[in-house]
């Protein structure tokens, strides 16, 4: 069987030669993020060409990710190199201090603005939480602050405010020359870090698409306050991404697991679809195996319903992407058989026609033992519904356009298929399908397939047939 959830890995120096790029593309690579945190432009386009050119050579479908760095607070730099905070020492953050003129009392920001959104009393992390610090009093542009776990700190860390609400607006200036530079290339999906709300969702996708921009936008929920308006994300977002890195630095690591449930099951019930990313691997930056610990987180992702899992630096920086990329697959394939089928919505009313041929579609396959759904799709709309629902049989996403099968790369269950309706005869439509399928050796003759179309094929929206067929016996029935 094929696996059902996506992986997702960034790309970096780790992944730059030929030999791994062909790796990770033959051990069933789905998306590829480019982190816009790190390296230049130049450096992200030559490594999308060549991506594109090898998942190309391989005959299959590998998706682009951009991920924006977002207003990621960080510390400035250490005049003498890093320094060493004792327990109980005081240390500043001064928005006054030069960034890189840091010593042991102090240290600069390159978000000036901080101290507006800082009270005495309020706990500051640094390092993704690594160092805790207390703020005693906020004075002009000085956080004075206490150190209560301290350790090494060295230049540009991140800052995070226990409980989040730093006001930082979510797109910087360099985050609106990035989204051109990622329409530009052709991001099959765009991810907004540190989203606050739906408005910047909307604000980061209008931004997208005037720069003719067409993937998905991506809503990276790593802010505390984020949560409270999660539907409104969700809706206005094509997916989302559990961005357990900075999230648990914000809310808490204890919260992180109710919150990675909740988080993927209401992703799905809105429709929407969900990556749970951040430390899955973490070990393999180093170890060539995963720890258990990391084999259950990567698991229970699975049984929580995640469509995709995500690498970060056990790709971009790791020892052995190739052999992370492996261990996922391994991991994800075997969690899927211990998954339950879902309740079908038997509560929910549908509101149009193609939603509830997808969910007929699902139910049917459920329950008759069907080997294969082969769904005539324009946008993709009619596989994401049918995604939306836990099953162990392959949906096929069969369309003629490349925007449509590199976006349902991040679908669970669902696989990419080239097929051209446009140019198929209307009476050869089911034939066609399933002589593909064949092909592909995804069925054998015998077996029952479902294929979802519409009257007027080749028109988005329209989905309106299901049929059910025995393959060998497409071959002498009449369509329709
Ligand atoms: P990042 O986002 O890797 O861009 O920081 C993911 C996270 O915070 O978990
Ligand atoms: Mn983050």
């Amino acid at each position: 069987m094929p696996r059902r959830t996506k992986i997702v890995a960034t790309l970096g120096p780790a992944t730059d030669a030929p030999e791994v790029m062909d790796g990770l593309i033959g051990a069933g690579l789905d998306l590829a993020r480019l982190n816009l945190s790190h390296d230049t432009h130049a450096r992200h386009r030559e490594r999308v060409e060549r991506l594109r050119a090898r998942a190309a050579a391989a005959d299959t479908e590998v998706a682009v990710l951009f991920d924006l760095q977002g207003p990621k607070i960080r510390i400035g730099r250490f005049a003498a190199g890093p320094v060493l905070l004792e327990r109980g020492a005081a240390f500043a953050i001064d928005a006054d201090c030069p960034l890189d003129r840091g010593d042991a009392s102090r240290v600069g920001t390159t978000y000036p603005a901080l101290v507006e959104d800082v009270r005495p009393g309020d706990t500051l992390l640094l390092d993704d939480g690594a160092i805790e610090l207390w703020v005693e009093a906020v004075e002009g542009g000085r956080m004075a602050c206490r150190v209560v776990i301290g350790g090494r700190l060295s230049d540009n860390k991140g800052i995070n405010r226990k409980g989040g609400g730093l006001s930082a607006p979510a797109l910087t200036e360099k985050d609106l020359a990035d989204i051109r530079f990622a329409a530009e290339l052709g991001a099959d999906y765009l991810a907004v870090s540190f989203v606050r709300s739906a408005e910047d969702v909307r604000q980061a996708r209008a931004h997208f698409q005037a720069a003719g921009g067409r993937g998905g936008v991506v809503a990276k929920i790593e802010r505390a306050e984020a949560l409270d308006g999660i539907d409104a994300i969700i809706n206005a977002a094509d997916a989302i991404m559990v961005a357990r890195g900075d999230l648990g630095v914000e809310i808490g690591d204890a919260e992180l697991p109710a919150v990675q449930k909740h988080l993927i099951s209401r992703a799905r019930e809105l429709n929407s679809v969900v990556i749970t990313a951040t430390q899955m691997m973490q070990s393999m930056i180093e170890s060539p195996i995963p720890t258990r610990a990391e084999v259950f987180d990567v698991a229970n992702a699975v049984l929580d319903g995640t469509d995709a899992v995500m690498l970060s630096a056990e790709s971009s920086i790791g020892q052995n992407p190739v052999k992370v990329v492996e261990a996922l697959d391994r991991i994800c394939r075997e969690a899927e058989k211990s998954v339950t089928r879902s309740g079908h919505r038997l509560d929910s009313v549908f509101g149009r026609v193609d939603e509830a041929i997808a969910m007929a579609a699902m139910y049917t396959a459920n329950h008759l033992g069907v080997k294969a759904i082969a769904a005539l799709t324009e946008t993709g709309s009619t596989v994401k519904w049918m995604s939306r629902i836990s099953s162990g049989i392959p949906i096929h996403a069969m369309t003629r356009f490349d925007s449509t099968r590199r976006k349902v790369c991040l679908f669970r269950g669902v696989y990419p298929v080239a097929f051209d309706v446009a140019s198929t005869d209307i009476h050869e439509v089911n034939r066609a399908v399933i002589e593909e399928l064949l092909r592909r050796g995804t069925v054998c003759d015998g077996d029952l397939v479902i294929i979802t179309k519409g009257d007027r094929s080749g028109v988005e929206g329209q989905t309106n047939i299901m049929k059910i067929m025995r393959v060998g016996e497409h071959r002498t029935a009449s369509e329709d």
